[in-house]
């Protein structure tokens, strides 16, 4: 941390019964060009005003994020998205579906969208966050707000406080911080800008129930790390990755057959699920409990100098797929 600059304001708010009054501080930050990190359902946020240019370059300083990787925009309502964005059917029944929630829809991007935000590009990604405490905030603004997660590039989402405040300290103004986030991932990234359905970033909320809201059989098109990349730069092989060496079994035995080699060579590692009973109290079959965990878990062991760290993922199959996204890019090990 810099001690040349000031600590941020750190607010408690309470998660279900957000007061408006409460966020006008951080509101008030953010219209006037400020950076604040809020708790949303899926990961942290670094917030700014999308439409303005000042705050948006910070948060790409803040977080060292290269400005080729665009970002996503939070509103309140759905007409604020719609001032945002080129509008269509599946758009709306995607919205009517999910929002307010844990889905991100990359549509074509109006004038009113900065380059900045899009990188560039034609399209703008738009999120209504279910967080009570986003939302107050979000309309408490009363501006888009562009927030990426509120971690330095590359490294592990935040879902506590905590994790915002030992990421990114001092370079942001405040912290509102609304309790550990529910859902616990990234959102689910869908493109709906263009014929085809493309899902850029898998999530908590899954291929089927997308399909099932939009009330069509659709040809998804696959989500693969070189295509994507270009499409949706969270795809990068190497992203949302501990510190300490991963690696991530699909199988019990191999797993605990890594644990035994390690441990014979004096290696300290640390293990998700780490013992018989943490199986319970991790609701180890459960891909709800595991997202919700998983990025608490990784930034605990992450702290302690370990030479390892070993995750056996127990579940296959879409509910799955978002957790395993995220585990094989922070082994650096893209698969697909
Ligand atoms: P993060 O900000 O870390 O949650 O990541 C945001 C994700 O949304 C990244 O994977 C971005 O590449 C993706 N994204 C943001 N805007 C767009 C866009 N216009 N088109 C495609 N992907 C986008
Ligand atoms: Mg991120």
């Amino acid at each position: 941390m810099d001690p040349e600059r000031p600590w941020p304001l750190i607010l408690t708010i309470d998660p279900d019964y957000p007061v408006p009054g409460e966020l006008e501080i951080p509101a008030k930050l953010l219209r006037g060009g400020g950076l604040v990190c809020f708790a949303t359902e899926t990961v942290y946020g670094l917030g700014a005003n999308a439409l303005d240019p000042t705050a948006l370059v910070r948060i790409f300083e803040a977080k060292g994020r290269p400005a080729s990787n665009p970002l996503i925009v939070h509103v309140a309502d759905v007409d604020a998205a719609k001032r945002l964005a080129i509008w269509n059917d599946r758009a709306e029944k995607l919205a009517f579906a999910f929002w307010p929630g844990p889905l991100t829809l990359v549509l074509p991007k109006t004038n009113c969208v900065l380059d900045l935000v899009t990188a560039g590009g034609p399209t703008v990604a738009l999120r209504i966050p279910s967080h009570p405490v986003a939302l107050a905030l979000l309309r408490q603004a009363n501006c888009p707000v562009a927030a990426p997660s509120a971690n330095r590039t590359n490294a592990l989402s935040p879902t506590l406080a905590s994790h915002v405040l030992s990421s990114l300290g001092n370079r942001v103004d405040c912290i509102v911080d609304g309790g550990p986030c529910k859902v616990g991932i990234e959102s689910t990234v869908v493109d709906v800008s263009g014929e085809r359905i493309q899902i850029l970033r898998p999530g908590h909320i899954t291929k089927s129930q997308i399909s099932q809201a939009l009330g069509e059989t659709i040809h998804f098109e696959g989500q693969t790390a070189k295509g994507g990349a270009a499409r949706s730069p969270g795809n990068m092989p190497l992203h949302y990755a501990p510190q300490t060496p991963m690696e991530v079994f699909l199988a019990e035995a191999p797993f605990r057959a890594k644990i035994a080699q390690l441990k014979a060579l004096d290696k300290r590692i640390g293990c998700l699920p780490d013992f018989e009973e943490n199986r319970v109290q991790f609701g180890f079959e459960n891909p709800w409990n595991w997202e919700q965990l998983l990025y608490q878990r990784l930034h605990a062991m992450d702290g302690l100098g370990l030479d390892f760290l070993l995750v056996w993922v127990p579940g296959h199959g879409e509910a799955w797929e978002g957790i395993l996204d995220r585990l094989r890019r922070g082994t650096g090990k893209c698969e697909n």
